[in-house]
């Protein structure tokens, strides 16, 4: 561990779209934010091509270039980015106590206001043809690409709500869905299940497994495997999406930090903050619900405001910074 503890005013955990809004909004306020990436510098949107839907941007986007341009707008004011993960918390109970963080298991930083924007990660089969083809057809976001597959037809694996309602929502767009269910029903609510039913484009194969992705560069074909009886089919398909849940990256708040069953931050009301003073949380990490890079940023940016109406209210800055926006 090092000697020097370096004292920020600004802590931002995470470099995806809610933590580089939160940082544009912080710096601009002059509360001289210093962000930690985390492994994956940009976040998730760095592991898709065309980003269609984020206003601003009439011919679309590819994700990385959008993610270099938010961290370009970010740097901009002031932000202090720097490529390493947090690695421990031990935060604060009292109003304008100090957040103790320690950066890459060495590196100590005490912060006044800490903004977590560490995402979450979707989860996949993790057979080599998926991965593979995760540039190339393979998605986990029905409702980011779902529009690339128009006409199309498509599969979809998963059993629960999200994959039913990702499901219907794909029969909007594509000519056909296949569901892809490992056991012999549906995890998903009974509504949703006769949602599901009632939609003419989508065939639902229960006991069905991804054997493997069909295609080179991209998605052509599912080969499908019945659980039960070993059998094999092979449909053609031009998108496959994964919904079988995401995992948000918040062990490390463990214990101190209130989440839900599955690790969401819950956050106050229609604030960032959560049960501790000074801590707030943004984007993916506390959305179980809409997981949009769009609805990111808006909590990013609200993440900054509450931050700095926290260091207001403490008097670490004065109450007019809060004009600058
Ligand atoms: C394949 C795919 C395609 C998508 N397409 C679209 C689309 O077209 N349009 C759209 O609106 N949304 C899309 N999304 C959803 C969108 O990417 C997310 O909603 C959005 O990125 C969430 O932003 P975030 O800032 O909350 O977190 P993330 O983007 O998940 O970023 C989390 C960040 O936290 C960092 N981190 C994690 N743990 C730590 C730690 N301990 N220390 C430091 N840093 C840490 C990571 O390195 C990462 O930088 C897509 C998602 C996927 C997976």
């Amino acid at each position: 561990m090092s000697d020097k503890i370096e004292r920020v005013k600004t802590l931002i955990i995470g470099s995806g779209p809610a933590g580089y809004t939160a940082a544009i909004y912080a710096a601009r306020a002059d509360l001289k934010p210093v962000m930690y990436t985390g492994m994956e510098p940009g976040g998730q949107l760095t592991t898709t091509t065309e980003v269609d839907n984020f206003p601003g941007y009439p011919e679309g986007i590819d994700g990385p270039t959008m993610m270099v341009q938010l961290q370009q707008q970010a740097e901009r004011f002031g932000t202090e980015v720097r490529i390493g993960m947090i690695t421990s918390v031990e935060f604060s109970k009292e109003k304008g106590g100090i957040h103790k963080v320690v950066a890459d298991n060495d590196k100590e930083i005490e912060a006044e206001t800490v903004i977590i924007s560490t995402g979450a990660s979707a989860k996949y089969l993790n057979l080599p043809s998926e991965q593979r083809l995760r540039c190339g057809g393979v998605s986990a976001c029905a409702v980011c690409d779902g529009f690339f597959y128009k006409g199309q037809d498509v599969a979809i694996v998963g059993a629960g709500d999200t994959a039913a309602e990702e499901a219907s929502y794909l029969a909007n767009i594509c000519n056909k869905v296949t569901m892809l269910v490992r056991r012999d029903e549906m995890r998903a609510s009974k509504a949703m299940q006769h949602r599901v039913n009632s939609i003419k484009n989508i065939e639902v194969r229960y006991n069905t497994e991804v054997d493997e992705v069909l295609g080179e560069q991209v998605v052509e074909g599912l080969r499908m495997v019945n659980n039960q009886t070993g059998e094999k089919e092979e449909i053609a398909i031009t998108g496959l999406f994964i919904a079988i849940g995401h995992k948000p990256n918040t062990d490390i708040f463990k214990g101190q930090l209130d989440m839900d069953e599955k690790g969401y931050l819950i956050t106050k009301g229609k604030s960032t903050k959560t049960n501790l003073p000074g801590v707030f949380a943004s984007g993916d990490a506390q959305d179980k619900e809409y997981r949009q890079a769009v609805t990111a940023a808006g909590t990013g940016c609200m993440a900054a405001l509450d931050a700095e109406r926290y260091l207001a209210s403490i008097g670490s800055v004065e109450e007019a910074v809060a004009d600058k926006y």
